[in-house]
């Protein structure tokens, strides 16, 4: 299922919505650099505690010193690395013969992915987004890639028990193969007891994903609309479905705990949005670390103060009634203003970031700020 096609005046919203944000983003970015120097003394707190809670033992806190120091020496500047720019959750459906607004041709994914990989963008998982747990090769930009609604051309065994290589699945295991570099992350959102339409296939397909790296996120049960959803109604379409789903993968290693928003549809008021993250249904209690919506902007950065993990952003994957909003025109935004762009440092528990940009994040006590 797919979004509703938006009216003009609809449009007219978005679009000045769209400036709005970008004023705002600029605003921040650009104006508050006076507050610097407050800011990140408030931000280097937590690294210094974390070194002050290692205690006990000396030699333990001088080794962790000595291997963070080796690790930010590890860390080229020179690679601009800017740990606090934004980060593009692309979001696709469908891989078709014939292009459409919901569907991508095999070739038209291909190009994506190759477009993303020459300019430097290296796939991570939601969830080590969602967490900062970004490790992504120094001077590379982190970008996180969802199917929804698993389609059949999304996975589909043959009869020969072969992956179907048109099908979003076997391109991104083929590309992947040919380069090393661009790691097999990827999250497929499912609803209902169908997913990817192959019903005596759906457990080898599940845990298929989850060997190879990639992720199963929830799309509830039955894929409605939350805007008019009450309390029950909302846990029940998320608790039935990560419970459906946890059955069939049956893993004590792993968890269904992402959501994506059937429509991108919110639920009206603020009350219900807790239920999005946590609730139960049946007596069984489920969680969600990041809830993704539809969207029309990149995310912020997870070490961002304004970053929310249950409303995260997402972009269209698609060249088609994309309203200037879609992937190519991010992609261009970026290369023409790179200092948007996050940029990995390579170091996970490491988050270097320009000093004129410091003053938006907040970190916890894992990691350590390195402003330069
Ligand atoms: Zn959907």
């Amino acid at each position: 299922m797919i979004y509703k096609v938006r009216g003009g005046g609809v449009k007219r919203i978005i679009t000045i919505i769209i400036i709005f944000s970008l004023c705002i983003f600029f605003g921040i970015s650009y104006g508050n650099s006076g507050n610097t120097e407050v800011n990140v003394a408030q931000v280097d707190k937590p690294a210094e505690s974390q070194q002050a809670a290692q205690g006990g033992n000396d030699t333990t806190d001088q080794d962790y010193a000595a291997d963070k120091k080796d690790k930010k020496e590890e860390i080229d500047l020179n690679l601009k690395p800017n740990e606090a720019g934004r980060i593009m959750i692309l979001m696709y459906h469908n891989i078709g013969d014939e292009e459409r607004e919901w569907v991508r041709t095999p070739a038209n994914f291909l190009k994506d992915l190759k477009v993303l990989y020459e300019k430097g963008y290296r796939p991570v998982s939601l969830t080590d987004y969602v967490r900062g747990n970004i490790s992504t090769e120094q001077g590379m930009t982190p970008v996180v890639i969802t199917f929804d609604d698993g389609n059949l051309n999304n996975f589909e065994y043959l009869e020969n028990s072969q992956t179907r290589k048109d099908s979003a699945i076997g391109l991104l295991m083929d590309f992947n193969e040919k380069h090393k570099d661009f790691p097999l992350e990827a999250t497929f959102f499912v609803y209902g007891e169908h997913p990817f339409w192959q019903d005596s296939l759906i457990e080898a397909k599940l845990n298929f994903i989850i060997e190879n790296g990639m992720d199963i996120g929830n799309h509830t049960k039955d894929h409605n609309s939350f805007k008019k959803a009450d309390r029950e109604e909302i846990q029940k379409q998320i608790g039935e479905e990560a419970q459906y789903l946890i059955s069939i993968i049956n893993r004590d290693d792993y968890t269904v705990n992402t959501l994506a928003l059937p429509f991108g549809e919110r639920p009206e008021g603020e009350l219900l949005i807790k239920y999005l993250a946590s609730g139960s249904y049946n007596g069984v209690l489920y969680e969600n670390i990041s809830v993704l919506n539809g969207g029309w902007n990149p995310a912020y950065s997870p070490y961002d103060k304004r970053f929310d993990s249950v409303s995260i952003p997402r972009i269209r994957a698609s060249e088609m009634n994309v309203d200037n909003v879609g992937m190519y025109n991010y992609i261009d935004y970026f290369d023409k203003h790179p200092e948007e762009r996050f940029i990995s440092d390579g170091v996970a528990e490491i988050v270097t970031i320009p000093a004129d940009k410091g003053e938006s994040v907040h970190l916890d006590e894992a990691k350590e700020l390195y402003l330069y």
